[in-house]
This record gives C-alpha cells, structure tokens and sequence, in this order.
C-alpha cells in the first residue's frame, strides 16, 4: 500500500538490530540515546509546570521564554543574533525542524544534496516533498573522515535547492574545520543555495575543538537555516524539543509547513528546556568530558579487540573497521554481534544510498553515550570479536 517514493524507507537497519539486541539481551552500542538523565533542574521545571497547569497548546511558534533562551545561547556562543519573535521556531525536535525545511523548499523536481553518509531522516525527508536527493560524500583521511569537496560541487546542479549539512557529524563523529566550512559556504553562496545545518551535537565536541555554525560565515546567515535540539545536549532525546533559526522569511516558509505536521508539541517541557539552556551551561561541560572519557575508553577497548578505530571529534559515535579481524562485511559482523558476544552495533552502510554501498560496507558505528560500567562490559565482551564467525566472503 505504501507509495513508490517511500518504498525504499519502509524498514530501518537500526530497528533491525535493535530488535536483535533485544532478542538475544545484547549491549545495545547501535542506537545512540544516553541511558541517564539530564540535568535535575531541568527535569524539576518540567514536572514544576505540568503541577501548574502548563499543559494545553503552546503558541505556535513556541513558547516565548524558550524561544528567547535559544536566540541568547546562539547570540552569547556563536555571536548569531536571531529575532525570537520570528527568527526562531520551535519544532518536535530537530527531526521536524529538517523535514518541515525541506518541505518548505524544496518542491516536486528540485533536488537537494546530502553529503553521505547521511542522518537517515533526510533522504526520507525529500522523498516526502517529492524532491530528489543528490550526494556528496566524506571521505578517509588518515584515520579522520573529512569532506570531499570535488564530491560537493559534482552534487550541485541548475536543479538545486537545499544543501544538508550535519556538523558534528553522525555517524563518523567528525567536526568540520574552518577551511570546509569556508569551501562550503563558497559554494553555496556561488549557487544561491539554501543550507539546513543540523547541529544536534553542537555542544558535544572533545579535546579542546570548537563547533563553528555555517550561518556565522560571512554571507551565510541570510540562506541558511540552523536546527538544534535539546536531546542530546540535555540528555532528554524523548522529549523531542528542537528548533530551526534563520532569516525571518526562511522561518516563516519552514513555520507554514510545521504547522500542519505537528503545530505545536511538548508545552511542559519547552519552559524546562528554557531553564536548561539558561542555566546548566557547568553540567553540558561536565557531560561533554564524561563523553570524552567515554570515546576513550571504548576506542581503547575497540582496538584492543583488534578492530581498526577512526578518531572521533565529537558527537556519541565511533567508527571502527573490523577488516584487522578478518570482517569484511560490517553488514553481517553486526547481525552476528548481538546472538554471538552480545554487542550490538550498526553498520555505517545504512548511512548511505543503495548505490554507495560498497565504499561504506567495512564500517561499523559504536555508540559511547553509555554508562561507565556499560561500556565496560561491553569492552569485555568486544575481546570476542575475533573468535567471530560471519557469512562474509572471507
Ligand atoms: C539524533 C539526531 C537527530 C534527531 O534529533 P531529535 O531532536 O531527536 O529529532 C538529528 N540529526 C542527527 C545527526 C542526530 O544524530
């Protein structure tokens, strides 16, 4: 029954092996949600406003104090201003934010470029508004991931809209620098692109780097749209509270189509989220550490089980080649993983179109959002991986 342009996003590779991790009670490293809470403070104001009575429609656009609280954290961090009465919106997390942009503009033979591998709502996204995705892609460097920027400026067409740009990235983890960042804008400026900077992770950068938002380039704020959400900067990815800001006629367009998707969402906790942003700038920097300490350690238990490991500059992930171990096929590692040593974990390839797969098939993405002794555990278990029999080639 479903129609042609969603047949290719019926099923999901991360329901298939979460569902494996399930049956066989396996350390679920694929799906990336923390498994503890957000700062108490937060969680205290929502329970707060749901005992007073905040729990009927908010307005339209999101509830003002939350709104306010987003344009002052992009105005003190990255010197962005936004207007909060009709330059910030907020959505059902930054899933609606990115899907309600890209139907907002992209229409029926417009194409949009996504730069692979891709956050597997996009492609589904533009299939939704009947436009076509074109991609880009990452590439190896060393032992980091970094743009192919030849691969961006193939992707661009007279037919181009929107470009998608995920920075810190899932699933490699990679954060791009100045001179990728420049690049992109170049081009987007030369083709009078709009970009959708997903910046979920924005907060989550280790070893120092710093996120740096594609719309503080010069000639940048005017065409680009920059969506972040309160889950995993706050540990609440249920909550879904996201937002998209930008230029006042960019986020009326995106507000026209979010309104009948959703209209409004999470009354009780946007006043929460607001409380966050506004005061627990100390625990985000206590949870990115945590976080580093984390990559650190199942880097270190990754490679000690003899998997080749990619650095990660940010976000929850890491990628790991299994190919030292005689694993060629991450696919059929994965789907052995959870019944065999009780891990689970995704392959990279489900990150991109039918046609790349091939380039992505040795990858697999690790998930450190995990409590110490979790990941403990599941270093443990890793030490088995090279005893694994897959049905790979060989
Ligand atoms: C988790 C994630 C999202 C989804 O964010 P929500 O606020 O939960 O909708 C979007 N993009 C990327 C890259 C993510 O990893």
């Amino acid at each position: 029954m479903l129609v042609p342009r969603l047949e290719p996003f019926r099923s999901t590779v991360f329901a298939e092996m979460t569902e494996l991790a399930v049956r066989h009670g396996a350390i679920n490293l694929g799906q990336g949600f923390p498994d503890e809470d957000g700062p108490s403070a937060m969680l205290e104001a929502a329970r707060e406003a749901i005992a007073s009575g905040a729990n009927q429609y908010p307005p339209g656009a999101g509830r003002v104090e939350l709104r306010e609280a987003i344009a002052e954290d992009r105005a003190t961090r990255y010197g962005t201003a936004y207007d909060p009465a009709d330059e910030v919106l907020v959505t059902v997390g930054a899933t609606e934010g990115i899907t309600a942009s890209i139907i907002a503009l992209a229409d029926r033979g417009d194409e949009v470029v996504l730069v692979a591998p891709y956050f597997d709502s996009y492609p589904a996204a533009v299939a939704m508004a009947g436009a076509r995705h074109r991609c880009a892609r990452l590439v190896e460097d060393g032992d980091r991931f970094v743009l192919d920027v030849d691969s961006l400026r193939a992707a661009i067409t007279p037919a181009t809209r929107l470009l998608v740009i995920n920075s810190p990235h899932n699933p490699t983890g990679s954060v791009l620098e100045e001179a990728e960042l420049a690049q992109v804008a170049g081009l987007a400026i030369e083709h009078d692109l709009i970009v959708i900077t997903d910046e979920v992770y924005e907060r989550l950068v280790f070893d120092g780097a710093e996120h740096r938002p594609l719309a503080a380039l010069p000639g940048m704020r005017e065409r680009t749209l920059c969506v972040s959400s309160a889950g995993k900067t706050f540990n609440c990815t249920g909550w879904k509270i996201g937002w998209v800001c930008g230029p006042r006629e960019l986020v009326a367009a995106v507000r026209a189509a979010k309104q009948f998707m959703s209209f409004v969402s999470g009354g009780p906790l946007q006043p929460a989220v607001a409380t966050a942003l506004r005061g627990e700038q100390p625990w985000v920097d206590g949870l990115r550490e945590e976080l580093q300490g984390k990559r650190d350690a199942l880097a270190a238990a990754l490679s000690q089980a003899g998997f080749a490991v990619r650095a990660s500059a940010g976000t929850y992930f890491v990628i790991a080649d299994p190919r030292p171990l005689g694993h060629g096929d991450a696919r059929a590692l994965c789907r052995a993983m959870p019944g065999s040593i009780g891990v689970g974990a995704v392959p990279v390839s489900a990150f991109v179109d039918a046609r790349d797969q091939a380039d992505w098939r040795h990858l697999v993405r690790f998930a450190f959002c995990k409590r110490h002794e979790v990941l403990a555990e599941a270093g443990r278990r890793l030490a088995g991986a090279s005893r694994l029999s897959t049905d790979h080639e060989g």
